[in-house]
């Protein structure tokens, strides 16, 4: 439709500024697909300053570039009772929204959280009360970075008691051992890593230190095992890899030739001979007691 005589180069309306006829391809291709002979216009939005076209019929009739419908569905976002849902799939419910600031409700752990329509409409907002590791542990209020250190020994005891994909699972979750309610907040296990016996704030960013719930322990059946406050310790990272690898092959004490002991050991027999650079039959002729000694060396399982 081409209205002749009247030519909308500059003309102004209350809400929007024509410029000019849209360019030679806008055209064309509009035309194509609508199959008419409308001329477009190129036209400035006066309350948000966008440039858009439209066309000739419109321009009196149009009250924006479309910002207004567009503002009135993102409000509606923000209204009370208004149901929405987080990137990762949270749903809230906005419970207030008052001088930019919203106050939501997450349905699920009814946790509430003041924020501002640029973070909800990132849709990164997240619930501290949601069990994000195993479904089991979740952060809680601090503002500790999720990559510290102290974060990342925390979800490792969650995941070897609860992620049955874990490798280390069979030695712990599979077994019974449990994390204590407590410290399935890690807020809480932050609040609390100070306190935890052998901590040493130097050895434990050093990654000295590991920790260790057995020695506490060691009368309770494993299947009662429990990461606590009260029932773990910090040690030293060399100690207890002795105390892990003694539970894997039998125990080998070397005796030395005067008879005061040496060492103990889990060594497997073969690797045992190759440190002391002696034949492996002779040292399995000693265990098993066909023979006393080898150059003054005596091996004895236990
Ligand atoms: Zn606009």
């Amino acid at each position: 439709m081409i209205l002749i005589g009247i030519d909308y180069t500059n003309f102004e309306t209350e809400y929007i500024k024509v410029l000019r006829k849209s360019d030679e391809k806008i055209q064309i291709e509009r035309n194509e697909n609508l199959k008419s002979k409308e001329i477009f216009w190129l036209c400035e939005c006066k309350r948000c300053g966008n440039n858009f076209d439209t066309c000739t019929q419109n321009i009196k009739k149009i009250k924006s570039c479309g910002c207004i419908k567009k503002n009135r569905l993102d409000n509606k976002k923000y209204i009370p009772g208004y149901i929405g849902t987080t990137k990762s799939g949270l749903k809230y419910e906005v419970i207030n929204y008052q001088d930019s600031i919203i106050t939501i409700k997450f349905l699920n752990t009814q946790y509430i959280l003041k924020t501002n329509s640029a973070t909800l409409a990132g849709g990164y907002i997240k619930d501290p009360y949601e069990p994000s590791v195993c479904g089991i542990g979740y952060l809680g209020e601090c503002n500790t970075p999720n990559r510290s250190q102290e974060y990342t020994l925390w979800k490792g005891l969650i995941e070897r008691c609860y992620n049955p994909k874990r490798r280390d699972y069979k030695n712990y979750g599979a077994k019974g051992v449990t994390v204590c309610d407590r410290w399935k907040c890690f807020a809480n296990f932050m609040e609390d890593i100070k306190k935890i016996d052998g901590y040493d704030d130097r050895k434990f960013h050093n990654k000295e230190l590991d920790l260790d719930k057995d020695i506490k322990q060691s009368n309770i059946p494993i299947n009662n095992k429990v990461y606590s406050l009260e029932t773990c310790q910090f040690i030293s990272k060399h100690i207890n890899r002795a105390i892990v690898t003694r539970k894997k092959s039998p125990n080998i004490k070397i005796i030395s030739q005067k008879g005061d002991y040496i060492l103990k050991t889990d060594c497997p027999v073969n690797e045992l001979a190759n440190k002391l650079n002696i034949k492996t039959q002779y040292i399995t002729r000693i265990l098993r007691g066909e023979a006393k000694t080898h150059n003054g060396w005596t091996f004895k399982y236990g």
